[in-house]
């Protein structure tokens, strides 16, 4: 048996695999792939009175753009290569979609279950002083976001640890992203990770040459979609799918098993059973299947694994009858399943674009918070009195008056969560003509081998207006 590769080796090989389409100095390429720096802390917390070893990481891939920038994510299965491959896949994914950050992400050894609210507290509190003291966060060296097993909350607790550590630091706020709204964060950038998944959906199925190689029509209306994982990216892709796009969600995987209904599933109803009872077993309405894993090779146009890495590997990827495939999470797909899925058509969104919502939105945010200003909060209400005047003058030169209903269309002056999906969305498709582009020109297999294209492209150019490489 061949010898399976880490998720660092995978993505070193999807790397390889696409500089052979590039002609740069070997010594550049070698820079752009290498992590540039790697920190492990241990640290100890006490639990009921017992000392417990906490280990940890931050690791920054790339330093050819400052900040670096990357989620933090809290699960047993964290180790120096995980991290690694996440950091490398954040500098990639930064610069295909022109987010002027290096990439980075850190990992904390627990599984946040076993733990009490307070006890996390205290555990992300003693790793964001382990991070200050090396020098290892803030708004223009390292700015972290939520991952796997952390959200808002966790983003709370950084804040207010470097903020109470680096007291008076006038853009303190902007040392971490995905905070809460009241504490600086940025409205939209919850579902910002799952939404970028649907624009990007949808902007793929927008190409009617493309779809029609794999037997489908144009739009997201009506397509069958099964979801791995209702955690963040999982919940707000289905949900946005299904509410705003008319998709049909017909099974979701958790980690206790996995359910089906071909008429639809109800997000929100399901989400409602899960906190009820526990678990999205025996929701009315849908049937239980057998496995967790059964859902991944379920007759479908789209599947979106959004739970971690390693999901469809060579002993499953034979099975998968999805048309397109968009990689919420990182590295749900292994080389040797991307090989089984380029010989059999399916369409990838590859990671490194389909989940880059999330930290675009944190870009966003952290603008947010460097010019301490809410987005649409100068221009909100000029925008509205110039449209309202614009229509008078043209309901008087018409003698037509417009519907209320239009009326407020045309003259609502955009919130600050308008502009953030507005740019949300114009980057993924920005994004997807790029690597689109690049697949014709370069004749690349996949959309994945053209979008490491598109990205290596852009951070070795930035390396080499530095002037270090040939
Ligand atoms: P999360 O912790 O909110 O949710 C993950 C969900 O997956 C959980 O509900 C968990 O129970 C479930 N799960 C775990 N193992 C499973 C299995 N074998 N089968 C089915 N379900 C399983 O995490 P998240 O933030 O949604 O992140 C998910 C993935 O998306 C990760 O790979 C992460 O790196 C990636 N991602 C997240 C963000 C973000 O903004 N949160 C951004 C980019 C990429």
């Amino acid at each position: 048996m061949p010898k399976e590769l880490s998720f660092y080796e995978n993505v070193e090989k999807y790397f390889d695999k696409a500089t052979t389409y590039l002609k740069y100095d070997k010594g550049l390429l070698a820079q752009i792939k290498v992590c540039n720096s790697i920190y492990k802390v241990n640290f100890p917390i006490k639990v009921k009175g017992k000392v417990k070893v906490i280990e940890a990481f931050r690791i920054q891939h790339s330093h050819h753009r400052m900040p670096t920038k990357g989620g933090i994510r809290y699960s047993t299965m964290v180790n120096q290569d995980e991290v690694m491959a996440l950091a490398s896949l954040m500098t990639y994914k930064c610069a295909l979609v022109d987010v002027p950050f290096g990439g980075a992400k850190g990992g904390i050894k627990i599984n946040p279950k076993e733990y009490s609210e307070d006890v996390l507290e205290k555990i992300t509190r003693r790793y964001t002083a382990e991070l200050i003291k090396k020098n290892c966060i803030g708004p223009g060296i390292d700015v972290p976001a939520p991952d796997y097993g952390t959200g808002a909350r966790e983003m709370g607790w950084i804040l207010d640890t470097y903020m109470f550590m680096k007291p008076g630091e006038l853009d303190g706020y902007g040392c971490v992203t995905g905070k809460p709204v009241a504490l600086n964060g940025i409205r939209g950038r919850t579902e910002a990770t799952g939404r970028g998944v649907v624009y990007a959906l949808n902007t793929a199925c927008g190409f009617a040459e493309d779809m029609k190689k794999i037997g489908l029509k144009t739009g997201l209306k009506n397509k069958t979609v099964v979801v791995q994982g209702l955690g963040n990216v999982g919940y707000w892709a289905s949900k946005i799918i299904s509410e705003e796009y008319a998709a049909k969600v017909i099974s979701i995987s958790e980690y206790e098993g996995s359910i089906y209904n071909e008429k639809g599933i109800d997000i929100e109803k399901l989400v409602k059973h899960r906190k009820k009872t526990g678990s999205i077993m025996d929701f009315a309405g849908s049937k239980n299947l057998k496995t967790r894993e059964e859902a991944l090779e379920l007759e479908c146009d789209i599947l979106i694994p959004a739970a971690l890495e390693a999901q469809l590997t060579g002993n499953n990827a034979d099975k998968v009858k999805a048309k397109i495939i968009a990689e919420g999470a990182n590295g749900p797909i292994t080389v040797e399943a991307d090989e089984v899925f380029i010989k059999k058509g399916i369409m990838v969104l590859p990671d490194m674009y389909a989940n880059a919502g999330g930290v675009t939105v944190s870009y966003f945010e952290w603008l947010k918070n460097l010019s301490h200003v809410r987005f649409g909060r100068m221009n909100k209400r000029h925008q509205e009195e110039t449209q309202g005047e614009f229509l008078n003058l043209m309901e008087e030169a018409t003698g037509k008056n417009f519907s209320k209903k239009t009326r407020n269309l045309i003259v609502k002056g955009a919130d600050e969560v308008d502009l953030v999906r507005s740019g949300l969305e114009d980057t993924m498709i920005t994004a997807y003509l790029d690597i689109r582009n690049m697949q014709k020109k370069k004749k690349t297999p996949d959309l994945r081998t053209a979008a490491f294209v598109v990205a290596i492209d852009k951070i070795a150019q930035a390396y080499g207006s530095m002037g270090i490489f040939p």
